[in-house]
C-alpha cells in the first residue's frame, strides 16, 4: 500500500482538490484507494457527498475515541473508500497533545489496515499534531503548490518540519511529488513560478500541471468529483493524467480519426 499525504502548511493550495480528484481517478483506473480526511474543515468528505453533521465515525473516532479504523472507513464508489472527518477534529489537536505516544496514534490505528493500493490523505493548512501524525503514518508526501509569486514563499518551514520526523520518527519519509496547481496557460508568471519549483525540486515534480479550471471549483458544491460532474472538463483530463503519472500507467494510445480518408495504395509496381 502506498501511503501519501498531500501537505502544505499554505491554505488553499489545491490539497483537498488533489485529495479528492487524485483519489478518484485513481478508483477509475482500478487501484483501491482510501482517502483520509485529516482536515477538521472537512472539505473532502463534504466534496465526495457525505454530511459531516450525520457522521458517527470519523477520523476523530479513530485517534481520540479509539475506535477500530476499519469501522470508520465507508464505501463512497467501485474501489474508492474514506475515513470521513467532521468539526470534532479540530479538538484532536489538544487531546493529542498530551497522549503517550501523540505524533504515532495514526500510524499504530491502521497497523492492521493494508488491503488498499493507495492511502491518500488530505491534511490542514497548519503544522500541528494532525500533520506530524499523517508524516508519521505516511512514507511519501506530494506537495500541492498554486503556481503563483509566494510559491516556495515559506516552504522552508514545512521542510524543517519534514527533516524533523524523518530523523526523530519515520526515516523512510520523503517527498516524491510536487504538484503544480492553478496552472493559469495564459500567464508567464504561472510558467516561471513552475520553473522556480524545478529549480528547488528537480526531478520531483509531476510533468502533469493542474490548469485552472473553474469545474473543480464548482464540484464540491454539488458533492461530486470532477469525473461525475464534469467528465469532458481540463479538470478531469488533468486529474487522470496525474493519476497516470502517480499510479505509472502509460497514456492510451490516441483513438485513429474516423473521418480522415485514408488515400489507397497504390497499386504495386508492375
Ligand atoms: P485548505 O488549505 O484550506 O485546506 P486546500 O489547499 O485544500 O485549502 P483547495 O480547497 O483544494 O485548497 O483549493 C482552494 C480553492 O481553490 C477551492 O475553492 C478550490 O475549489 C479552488 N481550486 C483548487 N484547484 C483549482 C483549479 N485547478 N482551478 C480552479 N479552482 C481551483
Ligand atoms: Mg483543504
Amino acid at each position: 500500500m502506498r501511503k501519501i499525504a498531500l501537505v502544505n502548511q499554505k491554505g488553499g493550495v489545491g490539497k483537498t482538490t488533489t485529495a479528492v480528484n487524485l483519489s478518484a481517478a485513481l478508483a477509475t483506473l482500478g487501484r483501491r484507494v482510501l482517502l483520509i480526511d485529516m482536515d477538521p474543515q472537512s472539505n473532502s468528505t463534504i466534496g465526495l457527498g457525505l454530511n459531516p453533521h450525520e457522521l458517527k465515525r470519523t477520523t476523530y473516532s479513530v485517534l481520540v475515541s479509539g475506535i477500530p479504523a476499519r469501522e470508520a472507513i465507508r464505501q463512497i464508489a467501485p474501489n474508492l473508500f474514506m475515513i470521513p472527518s467532521n468539526l470534532d477534529l479540530a479538538g484532536a489537536e489538544m487531546e493529542l497533545s498530551t497522549a503517550i505516544g501523540r505524533e504515532q496514534v495514526l500510524r499504530d490505528a491502521m497497523n492492521d489496515i493494508s488491503d488498499f493500493d493507495f492511502a491518500l490523505l488530505d491534511c490542514p493548512p497548519s503544522l500541528g499534531m494532525l500533520n506530524v501524525n499523517s508524516l508519521v503514518f505516511v512514507d511519501e508526501i506530494f506537495i500541492p503548490m498554486q503556481c503563483e509569486f509566494f510559491a516556495l514563499h515559506g516552504l522552508s518551514l514545512l521542510m524543517r518540519t519534514i527533516d524533523l520526523v524523518r530523523r526523530r520518527l519515520n526515516p523512510g519519509l520523503a517527498v516524491t511529488g510536487v504538484i503544480p496547481c492553478m496552472y493559469d496557460v495564459r500567464k508567464g508568471l504561472a510558467r516561471e513560478t513552475v520553473l522556480e519549483i524545478e529549480k528547488h525540486f528537480g526531478n520531483r515534480v509531476f510533468q502533469t500541471r493542474i490548469r485552472t479550471n473553474v469545474r473543480l471549483a464548482e464540484a464540491p458544491s454539488h458533492g461530486m468529483t470532477i469525473f461525475d460532474y464534469a467528465p469532458d472538463s481540463y479538470g478531469a483530463e488533468d486529474y487522470m493524467a496525474l493519476a497516470r503519472e502517480v499510479a505509472g500507467v502509460p497514456a492510451p494510445a490516441p483513438a485513429p480519426a474516423a473521418d480522415i480518408e485514408v488515400a489507397p495504395a497504390a497499386p504495386p509496381p508492375p
